[in-house]
């Protein structure tokens, strides 16, 4: 993004604000590991945990919450009982299954099942029904050791990430523009779906990070796929890549014929699952091969940012 913002002083210094996305084809290749390790290495950048399905950076970066703003990103039905007759069409209507019949209260949503679709206030004729907004998680800014990070908490059986990555891109996008930073770094939702999109929006460079597995090699090719409709600029880093060479190989292959660069090949070692288990991002546990790694993938992503 060829944007240019100022510093925290006021004055004219002005800089480009980069985005970088961290993203895979699914859960579990080691993308927080990668970005938790980038937090370590890079200055000057807001951190987004966009993976608001399943977060985990705060277990490696340790936020502590600054603000903590309502998330309403999905409606509910509500029943007036003053003006509901009980004909109990209504619960005919619901596909979901949300109305029920109770003794003494009458008809209720039950707000688990709600799908917020609206189907039953069309049909009902005492306009007894509305629909409102509800609380389905929260957007969080924090303070940790490598600068501000915004996340955020999605309510047990909530769906909406999409739209929750949104608010965390735009609210991590605020918080690097009040204080002058050259970089958001973004742990992008996996997969190809909505939220990921929602991470991938704008970005300058999407590091997939990939496994040698032939599901790894076929989730990559769908999310650089994904990357290649929205004109994002993808580079590939395959983690674990000597626990099958030859899938690596194959995977390399197939990102030179694409013209996807392979920018980082990292070796499987324990030291990672000891490093987050110590809840540290994995350079500042160790100086061994995997670091080694990741250092050089840093160095070679911030020349290419
Ligand atoms: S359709 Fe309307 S009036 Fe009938 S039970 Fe449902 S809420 Fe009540
Ligand atoms: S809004 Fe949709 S899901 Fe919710 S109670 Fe009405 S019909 Fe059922």
């Amino acid at each position: 993004m060829e944007d240019a913002i100022r510093g925290d002083s006021g004055k004219n210094k002005v800089m480009r604000l980069k985005q970088l996305a961290v993203i895979s084809g699914k859960g579990g290749t080691g993308k927080t590991t990668i970005v938790g390790a980038f937090a370590s290495l890079s200055d000057n950048k807001v951190i987004a945990d966009c993976d608001v399905d399943a977060p985990d950076l705060h277990l490696i970066l340790h936020p502590e919450v600054i603000t903590r703003e309502e998330f309403r990103g999905a409606k509910v039905a509500t029943i007036d009982r003053d003006t509901c007759t009980e004909c109990g069409a209504c619960v005919d209507i619901c596909r979901f299954n949300a109305i029920e019949a109770t003794t003494p209260s009458g008809f209720k949503v039950n707000p688990a099942r709600c799908e917020g679709c609206g189907a039953c206030v069309f049909g009902c004729e005492q306009d007894a029904i509305t629909l409102n907004e509800r609380i389905s998680g929260y957007t969080i800014v924090s303070q940790t050791r490598y600068g501000k990070m915004v996340h955020a908490e999605l309510k047990v059986g909530e769906e909406a990430s999409g739209k929750l990555v949104t608010v965390v891109r735009t609210t991590a996008r605020r918080v690097a523009e009040e204080e002058g930073c050259e970089m958001i770094l973004i742990d992008g939702s996996p997969g190809i779906g909505c939220p990921v999109i929602a991470s991938l929006t704008g970005v300058d460079l999407a590091l997939v990070v990939t496994e040698p597995t032939m599901s790894g090699l076929h989730d990559l090719r769908r999310v650089i796929g994904v990357a290649g409709h929205f004109g994002i600029r993808p580079a590939v880093c395959i983690n674990k890549y000597d626990l099958n060479e030859a899938n690596s190989n194959e995977i390399m292959a197939y990102c030179s014929r694409e013209g996807v660069p392979v920018v980082g090949k990292i070796p499987y070692d324990a030291v990672v699952t000891k490093a987050m288990v110590a809840g540290m991002p994995v350079v500042e546990y160790s100086d061994g091969t995997v670091s080694k790694a990741i250092k050089a993938l840093w160095r070679h992503i911030s020349r290419t940012l």
